[in-house]
Formats: C-alpha cells, sequence, structure tokens
C-alpha cells in the first residue's frame, strides 16, 4: 500500500499513522519529523529550514521534493509507505506522482482527516512533543502544570514554537491556501477517501481500516 495520510496540522495525522504502520507493516515518512531531526543533528538542511518552520512557512519545494525522492528509494520504502507531512503543495504532488511513475508505482489512496479550523486550534494549543523522539501528548491546561517525561524515552516534552497560537492560526491558512488545493487534485484521481477527523480516535482509525479493506478488496476482484 501506498498511502499518504492528509489534513490540517492538528487533524490526527501523527495518532493514526501508529496503528497504520503495524497493520500494512509499512514505514511512515513523516516530513516534519524528518526535518526536525536534521535540525537537532545540526545538518546544513536543518539550518536552511528552521526559519520556514518556526514562522510556520512552507519549506520550498524543491527541497523538500530532493528529500521525499531520495527517501522513497530507500530499500524499507519499496513494499509501501505512509506520507505524513508529504505533499503539502500541487507541485509537490506532481513531482511524487513522477517519482512514482518511474518507479513504476502509484498512491494507492489519500486519507484526508478533515477537522475544523476551531477544533484544530484547541488541539495544537495543548500539544506537546518530545525533543529527542517527536512523539506527541495533549494535555488539559490543567496537566499542562505539570509537564511529565516522554513515555517512549524518557525525553523532555516541550511546546513547539509552531505550535504557539499566533503560529498555529498561520498554519491553518496555509494550509488552507496552499495544501487544501490538493483535496481537488486527488478527488479528481478517485484517490481520496474522506474522513471525520473529529470523532474519537478510535473510530477514526475504524473508518480508515474499513475503508482500505474495501480498496484491497476492490483491488483483488479486478
Ligand atoms: P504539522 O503536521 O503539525 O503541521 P509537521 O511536523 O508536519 O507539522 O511540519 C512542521 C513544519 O515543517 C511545517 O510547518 C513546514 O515548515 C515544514 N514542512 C514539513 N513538511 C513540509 C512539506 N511537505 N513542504 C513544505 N514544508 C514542510
Amino acid at each position: 500500500m501506498n498511502l499518504i495520510l492528509f489534513g490540517a496540522p492538528g487533524a490526527g495525522k501523527g495518532t493514526q499513522r501508529g496503528s497504520l504502520i503495524d497493520t500494512y507493516q509499512i514505514p511512515a515518512i513523516a516530513t516534519g519529523d524528518m526535518l526536525r531531526a536534521q535540525r537537532r543533528a545540526g545538518t546544513a538542511l536543518g539550518d536552511q529550514v528552521t526559519s520556514y518552520m518556526d514562522r510556520g512557512e512552507l519549506v520550498p519545494d524543491a527541497l523538500m521534493i530532493d528529500m521525499i525522492k531520495e527517501r522513497l528509494q530507500e530499500p524499507d520504502a519499496r513494499t509501501g509507505f505512509i506520507l505524513d507531512g508529504f505533499p503539502r503543495t500541487v507541485a509537490q504532488a506532481e513531482a511524487l506522482d513522477a517519482t512514482l511513475d518511474q518507479l513504476r508505482r502509484r498512491v494507492d489512496a489519500v486519507i484526508y482527516l478533515r477537522v475544523s479550523r476551531q477544533v484544530l486550534i484547541d488541539r495544537l494549543s495543548h500539544r506537546y512533543s518530545c525533543r529527542s523522539c517527536d512523539a506527541v501528548y495533549n494535555f488539559t491546561p490543567k496537566q499542562a502544570l505539570e509537564v511529565p517525561r516522554c513515555t517512549v524515552d524518557g525525553g523532555e516534552l516541550y511546546q513547539r514554537p509552531d505550535d504557539k497560537p499566533e503560529i498555529v492560526a498561520h498554519r491553518i491558512d496555509v494550509f488552507l491556501k496552499h495544501t487544501a488545493p490538493l483535496i481537488d487534485y486527488y478527488t479528481t484521481q478517485h484517490k481520496l477517501e474522506n474522513i471525520d477527523g473529529q470523532m474519537s480516535v478510535e473510530d477514526v482509525r475504524a473508518d480508515i481500516t474499513r475503508r482500505l479493506s474495501a480498496l484491497k478488496k476492490g483491488a483483488g476482484s479486478r
């Protein structure tokens, strides 16, 4: 399966990604996590992208496209992948299609997690991330008074600079302007699975599983 997890910041892509990895045994390729890893490692790419990310702007297409082209050709991605955070512009989607074409592969489905602006803002303003592994936690304001350590690797939890309220609002605007046009792009390709991302985590997971099973059956009977 070659899947794209699609939705605004805070839509729940990272949360759903774990169960997809387990179910389909394919790697997740999360561009935000990859960029943050570059920053932690202090690479030239990491330095280049820092100001875009902290301001909630998109990193230039050319950088992102090169990074993804390389990543898709690594051995673990040969049996499938779950893209999270890419594509974010029509140019990125076109480059992805061209790259997959060359590899004689294609996107099977785009899972669009639909969430209202107010819910996105509420979720992101209570979001904490692990400094070392990027695991994400949502705390109530009361819980946030005493932030624990990461349960995955014991790392320090912090509020990402781009999860601050002013930047969150801007990221949602950037999504609506540059990324939302991909809804039409993938609808035209008959690949969009439009899912209510405001249901419980379990219900969203069940809906994704049901739709992907239906797709697999359809592909098998062709
Ligand atoms: P979220 O899904 O919460 O918005 P991510 O971790 O996916 O956050 O991305 C964080 C930031 O990394 C983005 O705001 C952007 O600056 C940069 N980024 C990640 N993926 C892309 C992409 N495909 N194109 C451009 N910029 C990207």
